[in-house]
């Protein structure tokens, strides 16, 4: 039988509005993966739960199931991200990284990766960080922890060492023999800076220090692979970025 009430530690990636008083707040926990509950009065002034129900809360809610969607009935909080609030461009970071979360991540399955990596990422917006570069690794190790890891390393057709481009559609390298159509031109330092984002931990994307023309070249890899294969549709908050 399932419990009727239940606790779930996450973290808040949007709300809505719902009638004259309440909101719909989707959540990314730990436990239930990403879920949608109603925060009943959350739009009132005196509402005891309104602060803990916002974007980038992160907290320990309680729940109860209900008809519909899950009800809120507590929250208790257990980070803050006060740069959100202070900074608008850390804001629209952390925004943007809370909308490819809600695009990807569809069910209520456990998903612990996805969850360290946002908590990750609101953490570093914090820091004197190079936010750019924070973004294109924190946008490649989701899209692996989704199951799509770009091919990095050799020809994702032939096999071949000797790489010249990447392909979006096939989600990797090509050689001058096997390259057709819709590449993009990347030189072996780009390559090696991906490589590197995905690989090494979030907190050292700070350390390293591409060229102008690498940052462009990831830029239009990442955003084009993750166009490909994540049909993510418009990510509304990506404009708002200052690259
Ligand atoms: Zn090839």
């Amino acid at each position: 039988m399932t419990q009727r009430y239940f606790k779930a530690e996450g973290l808040v990636l949007r709300t809505r509005i719902l009638g004259e008083a309440d909101r719909v707040v989707t959540l990314l926990t730990w436990e239930e993966g990403k879920l949608e509950a109603v925060a009943r009065g959350a739009r009132k002034t005196k509402s005891k739960l309104a602060a803990g129900v916002d974007i980038f809360s992160y907290g320990r809610f309680t729940l109860y199931r209900g008809k519909t969607w899950p009800v809120i009935t507590g929250q208790d909080s257990i980070e803050h991200f006060p740069w959100f609030r202070e900074n608008p461009e850390k804001y629209h970071y952390g925004l943007y990284m809370a909308e490819l979360i809600d695009r990807l991540v569809s069910g209520e399955e456990p998903c612990t990766e996805i969850c360290r990596l946002l908590l990750d990422g609101w953490r570093l917006l914090g820091e004197d960080t190079d936010r750019a570069m924070l973004c294109r690794a924190f946008e490649l190790k989701l899209a692996a922890a989704a199951g799509y890891y770009p091919h990095l390393h050799s020809c994702a057709n032939c096999g071949s060492e000797t790489t010249e481009v990447f392909s979006p559609r096939q989600g990797g390298l090509l050689c001058c023999r096997c390259q057709g159509a819709e590449v993009i031109k990347v030189d072996p330092g780009t390559v090696a800076l991906a490589r590197r984002l995905i690989e090494a931990p979030l907190s050292q994307t700070g350390l390293i220090h591409p060229s102008a023309r690498q940052r462009e070249e990831l830029a239009r890899l990442t955003a084009a692979f993750l166009a490909y294969h994540l049909d993510l549709g418009e990510i509304k908050s990506r404009r708002l970025l200052s690259e």
